[in-house]
């Protein structure tokens, strides 16, 4: 038989020593018992294996939550990039540097969005409402908005919803059950985020509804977030007035979306995608 060698680094030169730790204990009827350990004297240092080995478990412990505090933190951070619902890409590209004012109402609202963007990450609670003209830019402005937030270190998730694309596919869920897009997939989502836009409401109704007053699962999921999300800040977005939206949805519905808001309205800004074309 070969003769085995163990390896110089696993070589310990260990001996019992005569002193005793007596921070072990055990219950026995009741009573704390203390169980005294033998210390031991490993590479010339007096040590008690049993602490040796206590400590060893809260450093494997500690750093195992360390790692799974990390990949939340991550979960979380990824929310805005892996689960955002957007009409189109192109927003994709928006941020606060692109946002480009020309006009004081612009550049008023710019200041008033950057402005919100500091009171949200300093925990004030409250909705950001955009309201105005298709095309003013308020998508660009929510979602540049959100992104801040999200870029900003807290360990906060972010989430921006177009409400149109949203409804279609909690729609096709319905006939679809292969679908992870139900109705209960976006009302936990939307409910966890810690800041959510819901972008474009009431675009949903003149597409998904047969008449312009909103049917019965949109009014349902939106009435759930704002249920979940009564401590939470939510941004919105709308080109319609507070009267056509009272028109179409349950008003105490419409009533939560805009519960201690900070409005934001745009009256002159034109479209803007339309700014590089001459007539
Ligand atoms: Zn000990």
């Amino acid at each position: 038989m070969e003769k085995l060698t163990i390896p110089e680094t696993l070589q310990k030169n260990i001996t019992y020593h005569s002193e005793v730790c007596d921070r072990h204990t055990y219950i026995k009827a009741g009573q704390e018992i203390v169980k005294p350990i033998q210390k031991m004297v490993i590479d010339g240092e007096l040590v008690c294996p049993r602490c040796e080995l206590e400590q060893g478990d809260r450093k494997l412990q500690e750093a195992t939550q360390k790692e799974y505090d990390e990949f939340l933190k991550q979960k979380k951070y990824n929310t805005f990039y892996n689960r955002s619902i957007l009409a189109d890409n192109t927003i994709l590209a928006a941020t606060l540097e692109n946002y480009h004012v020309e006009h004081q109402e612009e550049r008023k609202n710019k200041q008033t969005v950057m402005e919100s963007i500091s009171r949200l990450k300093n925990g004030q609670v409250f909705n950001l409402i955009l309201q105005g003209n298709q095309g003013a830019g308020k998508s660009h402005l929510a979602y540049a908005a959100l992104r801040e937030l999200n870029e900003s270190g807290l360990d906060v998730s972010c989430l921006f919803v177009n409400v149109e694309s949203m409804m279609r596919l909690i729609k096709d869920s319905f006939n679809n059950k292969e679908s992870r897009y139900t109705e209960n997939y976006f009302v936990e989502l939307m409910s966890e985020a810690d800041y959510l836009a819901l972008d474009d409401i009431g675009a949903e109704t003149g597409a998904i509804g047969t008449d312009k007053i909103a049917t019965d699962f949109v009014q349902r999921v939106l009435y759930a977030i704002t249920t979940t999300r009564q401590d939470k800040s939510t941004l919105i977005t709308t080109n319609l007035s507070s009267e056509t939206l009272f028109r179409m949805y349950d008003k105490k519905l419409v009533s939560r979306l805009f519960r201690n808001p900070k409005f934001v309205v745009f009256k002159e800004t034109k479209d803007k995608r339309m700014n590089n074309i001459p007539f």
